[in-house]
């Protein structure tokens, strides 16, 4: 058995002082009924926990770490940086640098505000969404999470499914919900009917363009054209909450692998080279509704702060600069999920898997998962057993069904094939 003693130890410490030992929830390995491992250092494509456990690390902070942990260029950037001060609450010109990066290498993008999380991201979009039409409603997906804000907390997948609780949030009022419409993911039918019912009254549709929050679930043909259109027509501002998929599936994210153009996009993760940034931003004639141009209040001491623009600027330009490593990272992708599976087709175990480029879920349902309801066939109980088998073997993953792995360009196939040798393990074949 593996030594977690100093996890155990630290664990039980946090949980006198920080609810529920945490400061978010999906680190508490509730899901899994399993104790968090504690981690000390990261280098690379590895973590090591408290008790110098080397684990394989296939969530990447859940998302940033898409050049491996601790990436030389991102740290270089970061030590040169702080020794000018780490915040001004003032103008400065890295601040231009990210902003014209962005605005590079996505072209929807015009205008971009730098925030601090992805939950400020959405949360201010949809404001500006709100603004710029004039109108209240939104509509979002079943299974789709956009941070921790209010009004997005409906219906919102991750944690929320994963902890058994309803999912709408305790503490959020049933007047900030109210807006918040719900249609279902591949069902452009659902998304149809509340324009009909809610004619003139929808200001945005917000959604993951790869939902990648109930684990990942892909688009189906024509369901994003479908939407682009309809938004199109019907004067509603299209969202495209690209956290996760920034930076990601493509340099210029989901929108330029699937070649739909929305008319904002929220950023967060990969943008900040694991320091706390998100972003918002997209077409001028909306941006420019925001303060101080525009009636559309937003603001953030710490927003665009040198340290965070260093480390995201330096990731940033580092995957503009090798382009490869998203050749390299879907072919790691394709190797470690379509080896599970493989795997759970020769057990003729009753999973599937779904993946985009370098992030994927092994679901343990034998349906296709296409939106929140067949994610939500998953036995949790079966993912849960399964988690502990990897993580006792090293392999660290996401302590949860309804999440998505992340890989990095700091992975090999050596440590792919160690990982698929015990998942083969665990399945018996
Ligand atoms: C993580 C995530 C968020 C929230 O970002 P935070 O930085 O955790 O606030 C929003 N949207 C998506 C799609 C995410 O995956």
């Amino acid at each position: 058995m593996t030594n977690t003693t100093k996890s155990a130890a630290l664990f039980a410490e946090a949980q006198n002082y920080i609810p529920g030992g945490v400061n978010s929830p999906a680190r508490a390995f509730q899901a899994v009924g399993d104790t968090p491992r504690f981690i000390k250092r990261a280098k690379a494509q590895y973590l090591y926990d408290a008790d110098d456990n080397k684990l394989i690390d296939y969530i990447g902070s859940w998302g940033p770490m898409i050049l491996g942990n601790n990436h030389p260029a991102v740290l270089k950037a970061v030590q040169e940086v702080i020794e000018d001060g780490l915040s001004f609450g003032a103008a400065t010109e890295r601040e231009i640098q990210m902003a014209k990066l962005v605005c590079q290498l996505l072209p929807s993008v015009e205008m971009v505000r730098m925030v601090n999380s992805g939950t400020e991201a959405t949360m201010s979009a949809l404001r500006a969404a709100r603004g710029y039409t004039g109108r209240n409603r939104i509509i979002k997906f079943e299974g789709c999470y956009h941070g921790h804000s209010d009004g997005l907390l409906v219906k919102a997948g991750s944690g929320l499914i994963a902890e058994g609780g309803t999912p709408d949030s305790a503490g959020v009022t049933p007047g900030c919900a109210q807006d918040t419409l719900t249609a279902r993911y591949n069902d452009f039918e659902s998304v149809e009917k509340l324009f009909q019912q809610y004619k003139g009254e929808i200001a945005a549709v917000i959604l993951e363009p790869v939902a990648a929050n109930m684990g990942v679930v892909p688009p189906e043909k024509g369901f994003l054209e479908q939407i682009r259109t309809i938004c199109t027509e019907e004067g509603a501002v299209l969202i495209f909450d690209e956290v996760i998929t920034g930076f990601r599936l493509s340099l210029g994210g989901a929108q330029e692998l699937l070649g739909i153009t929305p008319d904002l996009s929220t950023f967060g993760k990969i943008i900040g080279g694991g320091m706390p940034v998100g972003a918002y931003g997209g077409k001028k004639e909306i941006m420019e509704v925001v303060a101080p141009l525009g009636p559309v209040y937003q603001a953030g001491t710490l927003s665009g702060n040198p340290v965070a623009m260093a480390a995201g600027i330096a990731q940033l330009t580092y995957l503009k600069d090798h382009p490869e490593v998203y050749t390299v990272i879907d072919k790691l992708g394709e190797r470690l999920y379509g080896g599970l599976a493989q795997i759970v087709e020769k057990a003729g175990a009753a999973c599937s898997v779904n993946y985009v480029g370098s992030i994927g879920t092994l679901y343990f349902t034998d349906q296709n998962v296409r939106d929140f309801q067949t994610a939500k066939t998953a036995d949790l109980a079966r993912y849960a057993d399964y988690f502990k088998f990897m993580m006792e073997r090293g392999h660290y993953f996401a302590p949860a069904q309804f999440e998505a792995m992340f890989l990095s360009n700091a992975h090999t196939e050596g440590d792919i094939d160690r990982t698929l040798d015990s998942a083969a393990q665990y399945f018996g074949v």
